[in-house]
């Protein structure tokens, strides 16, 4: 790091650039076909965090062209009646992806949103069609936020080939998917989660650290090598302030570059979203269903 402190990777430069091709696209999408492509956001049961969050994607969408459609469905409902949404939105054609905001209600199984959900509309890799692909390197819809993890150092021209990356959090959603696109990078990866047995000796270890735990404050500036890069994937409410799993203060007295949080993951997250609904939406338009033939994706795994 200099005198001046860490290099911060501001999401929104990042967001802004991703948010301007989108646009393109679906003027050329919408010149093509005549409408524009529809992104269904679905809410079980009205709460405050993830509404902020939907806010900001339907107005994202809006910003590019893409119709955002809320499906509010009352906290109350039964998992037959959630499953009956999603397929109602699965069977419409002016559909193009589908999200379902998470946390669900607890009684709500995650495995009926993941089986009910189209694969060709799942725009963030929830289903096991998805995650499938992912791990054997084709090229099917990538988890948002792990995408935008890699994505954000990517953009940033951070080297990811040889270097030794360790990822904290192995979650489904976030970790493991950054584990499998950081090797499809060729980094070398550690995961690590909450049974690991000195988290601190492997995050040391590490040129680039990638932290998805939820755990505000997790990683201490002493936990990381001098000149480290660290991606902070958390977002965690304290004392009415938004943190994310990184001690931000001491960390940025070792880091060479640093997200912040807010302002680091979470922009590139709502930007990389509209271009998965784009890609969706002229796969469906171009062949009736969704992936059609399957591409490896870029690099050698
Ligand atoms: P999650 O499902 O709760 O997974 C957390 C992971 O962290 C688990 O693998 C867990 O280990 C591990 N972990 C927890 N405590 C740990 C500890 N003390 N030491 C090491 N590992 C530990 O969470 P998630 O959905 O992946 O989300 C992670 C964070 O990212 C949250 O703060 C969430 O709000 C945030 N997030 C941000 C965005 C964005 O756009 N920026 C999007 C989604 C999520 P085990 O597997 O052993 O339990």
């Amino acid at each position: 790091m200099t005198s001046e402190g860490p290099r911060l990777l501001l999401g929104a430069p990042i967001a802004a650039e991703i948010r301007a091709t989108v646009a393109n696209d679906v003027a050329a999408f919408r010149g093509r076909r005549g409408f524009a492509p529809t992104l269904a956001v679905v809410l079980v049961g009205k709460d405050a965090p993830s509404a902020v969050y939907l806010n900001q994607i339907l107005r994202s969408c809006e910003k590019v062209g893409i119709t955002g459609r809320l499906v509010e469905i009352p906290g109350r409902a039964s998992s037959a009646a959630i499953r009956h949404e999603i397929e109602a939105l699965n069977a419409d054609p002016m559909v193009a992806g589908i999200i379902v905001q998470m946390p669900l209600p607890k009684r709500i199984p995650l495995t009926v949103v993941i089986d009910t959900l189209d694969p060709a509309k799942d725009i963030d890799g929830l289903h096991p069609r998805n995650a499938g692909l992912l791990s054997l390197g084709y090229d099917g819809f990538l988890p948002t936020t792990a995408h935008a993890a890699v994505e954000i150092l990517k953009r940033s021209s951070i080297p990811m080939s040889g270097r030794r990356v360790t990822l904290v959090g192995r979650s489904n959603v976030v970790g493991k998917p950054a584990a499998l696109l950081m090797l499809r990078e060729h980094a070398t990866v550690t995961i690590c989660h909450s049974r690991t047995a000195d988290l601190a000796h492997h995050t040391r270890d590490a040129e680039i650290v990638i932290v998805a735990a939820g755990v505000p404050g997790l990683i201490t500036g002493d936990m990381l090598s001098p000149g480290a890069v660290v991606v902070d994937v958390g977002i965690n409410v304290v004392n009415d302030r938004l943190v994310g799993d990184v001690d931000f203060e001491s960390a940025s007295r070792v880091a060479s570059a640093i997200t912040p949080v807010p302002g680091g993951v979470g922009p590139v997250t709502n930007a990389l979203l509209l271009t998965h609904l784009v890609r969706a939406a002229q796969a469906q338009a171009s062949n009736g269903r969704g992936h059609g033939a399957l591409h490896l994706a870029g690099s050698r795994q």
